[in-house]
Protein backbone atom coordinates (compact mmCIF):
# COMPACT_ATOMS: atom_id res chain seq x y z
CA UNK A 1 0.00 0.00 0.00
CA UNK A 2 1.22 3.63 -0.59
CA UNK A 3 2.33 5.98 1.84
CA UNK A 4 -0.35 8.92 1.66
CA UNK A 5 1.20 10.65 4.86
CA UNK A 6 4.18 10.25 7.27
CA UNK A 7 5.07 12.45 10.41
CA UNK A 8 8.62 11.73 11.17
CA UNK A 9 10.31 12.49 14.55
CA UNK A 10 7.36 15.41 14.74
CA UNK A 11 8.24 17.88 17.85
CA UNK A 12 6.72 21.09 18.42
CA UNK A 13 4.33 23.37 20.73
CA UNK A 14 3.78 26.84 21.99
CA UNK A 15 5.90 29.24 22.84
CA UNK A 16 8.53 27.27 25.15
CA UNK A 17 6.01 24.63 26.20
CA UNK A 18 7.13 21.21 24.04
CA UNK A 19 4.22 19.31 23.47
CA UNK A 20 4.74 17.17 20.65
CA UNK A 21 7.97 14.61 21.35
CA UNK A 22 9.52 12.82 18.43
CA UNK A 23 6.10 11.30 17.25
CA UNK A 24 6.28 9.21 14.09
CA UNK A 25 3.14 8.19 12.32
CA UNK A 26 2.69 6.27 9.30
CA UNK A 27 -0.48 6.34 7.10
CA UNK A 28 -1.35 3.80 4.10
CA UNK A 29 -3.55 5.52 1.51
CA UNK A 30 -7.00 4.38 1.80
CA UNK A 31 -6.69 3.97 6.22
CA UNK A 32 -8.52 5.01 8.25
CA UNK A 33 -6.71 5.78 11.67
CA UNK A 34 -7.95 7.08 14.88
CA UNK A 35 -5.94 9.25 16.74
CA UNK A 36 -6.53 8.55 20.81
CA UNK A 37 -5.51 10.31 23.71
CA UNK A 38 -6.50 11.53 26.63
CA UNK A 39 -7.06 15.51 26.91
CA UNK A 40 -4.30 17.38 26.56
CA UNK A 41 -2.06 14.54 24.93
CA UNK A 42 -1.44 16.59 21.97
CA UNK A 43 -3.86 14.79 19.14
CA UNK A 44 -5.07 18.59 18.12
CA UNK A 45 -1.08 19.90 17.93
CA UNK A 46 -0.36 16.85 15.89
CA UNK A 47 -3.12 17.32 13.39
CA UNK A 48 -2.48 21.33 13.14
CA UNK A 49 1.25 20.30 12.83
CA UNK A 50 -0.44 17.77 9.61
CA UNK A 51 -2.70 21.09 8.39
CA UNK A 52 0.96 23.78 8.68
CA UNK A 53 -1.23 25.87 11.02
CA UNK A 54 1.55 24.71 13.39
CA UNK A 55 5.22 24.82 12.39
CA UNK A 56 7.44 21.46 13.39
CA UNK A 57 10.48 22.83 15.99
CA UNK A 58 12.01 19.79 13.68
CA UNK A 59 10.75 16.52 12.16
CA UNK A 60 9.17 16.11 8.87
CA UNK A 61 5.32 15.88 7.18
CA UNK A 62 5.39 13.88 4.25
CA UNK A 63 2.35 13.54 1.50
CA UNK A 64 2.82 11.43 -1.06
CA UNK A 65 6.21 11.05 -0.59
CA UNK A 66 7.33 14.79 -0.62
CA UNK A 67 8.36 16.92 1.85
CA UNK A 68 5.10 19.66 2.85
CA UNK A 69 6.86 20.97 5.93
CA UNK A 70 7.31 24.66 4.33
CA UNK A 71 3.98 24.48 2.60
CA UNK A 72 1.43 26.92 3.92
CA UNK A 73 -1.84 25.84 5.38
CA UNK A 74 -3.95 26.66 2.05
CA UNK A 75 -1.47 25.27 -0.63
CA UNK A 76 -2.13 21.73 1.64
CA UNK A 77 -5.60 22.29 1.30
CA UNK A 78 -5.17 22.98 -2.79
CA UNK A 79 -3.34 19.81 -2.48
CA UNK A 80 -5.35 17.25 -1.64
CA UNK A 81 -5.75 17.58 2.21
CA UNK A 82 -8.41 18.65 3.84
CA UNK A 83 -9.51 19.61 7.42
CA UNK A 84 -12.76 19.11 8.95
CA UNK A 85 -13.47 21.77 11.86
CA UNK A 86 -16.45 23.30 13.11
CA UNK A 87 -14.95 26.92 12.64
CA UNK A 88 -14.79 26.25 9.41
CA UNK A 89 -19.11 26.64 8.67
CA UNK A 90 -19.47 30.64 8.63
CA UNK A 91 -23.18 30.62 10.33
CA UNK A 92 -23.81 33.89 8.64
CA UNK A 93 -23.81 32.35 5.15
CA UNK A 94 -26.53 29.99 3.47
CA UNK A 95 -25.91 26.18 3.20
CA UNK A 96 -24.53 26.81 -0.51
CA UNK A 97 -22.21 29.47 0.32
CA UNK A 98 -20.35 27.70 2.85
CA UNK A 99 -20.01 24.75 -0.26
CA UNK A 100 -18.65 27.45 -2.10
CA UNK A 101 -16.34 29.03 -0.27
CA UNK A 102 -14.80 25.25 0.24
CA UNK A 103 -14.08 25.77 -3.70
CA UNK A 104 -12.34 28.87 -3.64
CA UNK A 105 -9.76 28.64 -5.92
CA UNK A 106 -12.24 25.93 -8.18
CA UNK A 107 -13.38 26.43 -11.70
CA UNK A 108 -17.03 27.61 -11.56
CA UNK A 109 -18.41 24.62 -13.35
CA UNK A 110 -16.25 22.13 -11.17
CA UNK A 111 -17.76 24.17 -7.80
CA UNK A 112 -20.98 23.72 -9.63
CA UNK A 113 -20.24 19.79 -10.15
CA UNK A 114 -18.86 19.44 -6.66
CA UNK A 115 -22.15 21.03 -5.47
CA UNK A 116 -24.83 18.65 -7.29
CA UNK A 117 -22.83 16.33 -5.90
CA UNK A 118 -23.10 16.89 -2.48
CA UNK A 119 -27.02 17.76 -3.06
CA UNK A 120 -26.97 13.67 -3.90
CA UNK A 121 -24.17 12.30 -1.01
CA UNK A 122 -26.62 15.19 1.91
CA UNK A 123 -29.95 15.25 0.78
CA UNK A 124 -30.82 16.93 3.78
CA UNK A 125 -27.87 19.77 2.97
CA UNK A 126 -30.02 20.30 -0.13
CA UNK A 127 -33.23 20.77 1.76
CA UNK A 128 -31.28 23.38 3.78
CA UNK A 129 -29.62 24.99 0.97
CA UNK A 130 -30.89 28.67 1.35
CA UNK A 131 -30.91 28.44 5.48
CA UNK A 132 -28.01 30.04 6.79
CA UNK A 133 -25.81 27.39 8.39
CA UNK A 134 -26.36 29.29 11.86
CA UNK A 135 -29.71 28.14 11.37
CA UNK A 136 -28.88 24.27 11.68
CA UNK A 137 -29.20 21.60 14.28
CA UNK A 138 -25.60 20.65 15.51
CA UNK A 139 -25.90 17.59 13.82
CA UNK A 140 -26.98 19.05 10.10
CA UNK A 141 -23.73 21.78 10.85
CA UNK A 142 -21.56 18.86 11.24
CA UNK A 143 -22.77 17.49 8.27
CA UNK A 144 -21.93 20.56 6.66
CA UNK A 145 -18.89 20.48 7.59
CA UNK A 146 -18.05 17.30 6.28
CA UNK A 147 -19.74 18.47 2.72
CA UNK A 148 -17.27 21.51 2.71
CA UNK A 149 -14.31 19.25 3.51
CA UNK A 150 -15.00 16.98 0.95
CA UNK A 151 -15.49 19.65 -2.06
CA UNK A 152 -12.52 19.36 -3.63
CA UNK A 153 -12.63 15.52 -3.24
CA UNK A 154 -9.49 15.40 -1.23
CA UNK A 155 -7.26 12.36 -0.47
CA UNK A 156 -6.77 13.33 2.80
CA UNK A 157 -9.10 14.24 5.13
CA UNK A 158 -8.06 15.34 8.68
CA UNK A 159 -10.68 15.39 11.15
CA UNK A 160 -10.52 16.98 15.37
CA UNK A 161 -13.76 15.20 16.90
CA UNK A 162 -15.87 15.11 14.62
CA UNK A 163 -18.35 13.52 17.38
CA UNK A 164 -17.63 16.61 19.83
CA UNK A 165 -20.98 18.13 21.04
CA UNK A 166 -22.89 15.04 19.42
CA UNK A 167 -25.73 13.10 20.96
CA UNK A 168 -25.14 9.43 21.09
CA UNK A 169 -27.73 8.72 18.38
CA UNK A 170 -25.89 11.04 15.93
CA UNK A 171 -22.55 9.83 16.83
CA UNK A 172 -23.92 6.78 15.59
CA UNK A 173 -24.91 8.20 12.47
CA UNK A 174 -21.81 10.12 12.02
CA UNK A 175 -19.78 7.02 12.15
CA UNK A 176 -21.97 4.86 9.30
CA UNK A 177 -21.48 8.92 7.30
CA UNK A 178 -17.92 8.25 7.54
CA UNK A 179 -17.83 4.56 6.38
CA UNK A 180 -20.32 5.43 3.26
CA UNK A 181 -17.77 8.47 2.43
CA UNK A 182 -14.55 6.68 3.19
CA UNK A 183 -15.69 4.00 0.41
CA UNK A 184 -17.63 6.86 -2.47
CA UNK A 185 -14.77 8.81 -1.88
CA UNK A 186 -11.84 7.18 -1.68
CA UNK A 187 -10.61 8.99 0.93
CA UNK A 188 -7.75 7.98 3.74
CA UNK A 189 -9.30 9.50 6.89
CA UNK A 190 -7.18 11.00 10.10
CA UNK A 191 -9.14 11.25 12.56
CA UNK A 192 -8.91 12.45 16.62
CA UNK A 193 -11.35 11.16 18.76
CA UNK A 194 -12.14 10.64 22.65
CA UNK A 195 -15.36 8.74 21.72
CA UNK A 196 -14.55 5.25 21.61
CA UNK A 197 -17.70 4.67 18.99
CA UNK A 198 -16.17 6.64 16.47
CA UNK A 199 -13.12 4.15 17.07
CA UNK A 200 -15.47 1.83 15.06
CA UNK A 201 -14.76 3.33 11.96
CA UNK A 202 -11.29 3.63 11.92
CA UNK A 203 -8.77 0.56 11.36
CA UNK A 204 -5.56 1.77 12.83
CA UNK A 205 -5.35 3.38 16.00
CA UNK A 206 -2.64 5.55 17.09
CA UNK A 207 -2.62 6.80 21.22
CA UNK A 208 -0.61 9.96 22.27
CA UNK A 209 -0.14 10.18 26.27
CA UNK A 210 2.06 12.85 27.25
CA UNK A 211 2.71 13.69 23.81
CA UNK A 212 4.33 10.64 22.68
CA UNK A 213 3.60 7.87 20.89
CA UNK A 214 2.15 4.85 22.89
CA UNK A 215 0.30 2.43 21.47
CA UNK A 216 0.37 2.30 17.17
CA UNK A 217 -1.44 -0.90 15.59
CA UNK A 218 -4.58 -2.56 14.31
CA UNK A 219 -8.09 -1.80 15.72
CA UNK A 220 -8.36 -5.89 16.73
CA UNK A 221 -4.67 -5.36 18.71
CA UNK A 222 -6.21 -2.19 20.51
CA UNK A 223 -9.14 -3.49 21.81
CA UNK A 224 -7.10 -6.43 23.14
CA UNK A 225 -4.65 -4.66 24.82
CA UNK A 226 -5.99 -3.09 28.56
CA UNK A 227 -2.68 -1.28 29.17
CA UNK A 228 -3.05 0.53 25.92
CA UNK A 229 -6.96 1.10 26.62
CA UNK A 230 -5.98 2.55 30.10
CA UNK A 231 -3.55 4.78 28.33
CA UNK A 232 -6.22 5.90 26.18
CA UNK A 233 -8.58 6.88 29.42
CA UNK A 234 -5.62 8.74 30.71
CA UNK A 235 -5.96 5.86 33.32
CA UNK A 236 -1.79 6.15 33.64
CA UNK A 237 1.27 7.93 31.98
CA UNK A 238 3.64 6.48 30.05
CA UNK A 239 6.95 5.99 31.48
CA UNK A 240 9.59 8.81 31.84
CA UNK A 241 7.42 11.51 30.34
CA UNK A 242 9.38 14.54 30.45
CA UNK A 243 8.73 18.19 32.19
CA UNK A 244 6.76 20.53 29.70
CA UNK A 245 9.79 22.53 29.19
CA UNK A 246 11.44 23.04 25.80
CA UNK A 247 15.53 22.45 25.95
CA UNK A 248 17.31 25.12 26.13
CA UNK A 249 19.35 24.82 23.54
CA UNK A 250 16.48 24.26 20.66
P1 LIG B 1 -8.19 17.99 23.80
O1 LIG B 1 -8.95 16.81 23.40
O2 LIG B 1 -8.49 18.45 25.19
O3 LIG B 1 -8.23 19.11 22.79
P2 LIG B 1 -5.62 17.28 22.77
O4 LIG B 1 -5.08 15.91 22.94
O5 LIG B 1 -6.15 17.65 21.45
O6 LIG B 1 -6.69 17.51 23.90
P3 LIG B 1 -3.98 19.61 22.53
O7 LIG B 1 -5.14 20.50 22.28
O8 LIG B 1 -3.09 19.25 21.40
O9 LIG B 1 -4.47 18.25 23.19
O10 LIG B 1 -3.14 20.24 23.71
C1 LIG B 1 -1.91 19.68 24.15
C2 LIG B 1 -1.29 20.63 25.17
O11 LIG B 1 -0.98 21.87 24.52
C3 LIG B 1 -2.20 20.97 26.34
O12 LIG B 1 -1.41 21.02 27.48
C4 LIG B 1 -2.73 22.34 25.99
O13 LIG B 1 -2.97 23.09 27.15
C5 LIG B 1 -1.56 22.94 25.20
N1 LIG B 1 -2.04 23.92 24.22
C6 LIG B 1 -2.92 23.69 23.23
N2 LIG B 1 -3.12 24.79 22.49
C7 LIG B 1 -2.31 25.74 23.01
C8 LIG B 1 -2.03 27.12 22.67
N3 LIG B 1 -2.63 27.71 21.63
N4 LIG B 1 -1.14 27.78 23.44
C9 LIG B 1 -0.52 27.18 24.48
N5 LIG B 1 -0.74 25.88 24.84
C10 LIG B 1 -1.62 25.18 24.12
Amino acid sequence: MTTLLEVRHATTGYGTIQVLWDVNVTIPEGVTVGLLGANGSGKSTLLRAVMGLLPLWSGEVLFDGETINHWDPSRRVRSSIAYMSEKGVIAALSVEDNLRVGGTGLAAREVKAAIARTWDDFPILRERRRSPAGSLSGGQRKTLALAKALIRQPRLLVMDEPSAGLSPILVHEMVETLRRVRDQYFVTLLLAEQNSTVLDVAQQIVVLAGGRKGFDGPLDEFRSRTDVAAQFFGLSAPPDVPSNERPAND
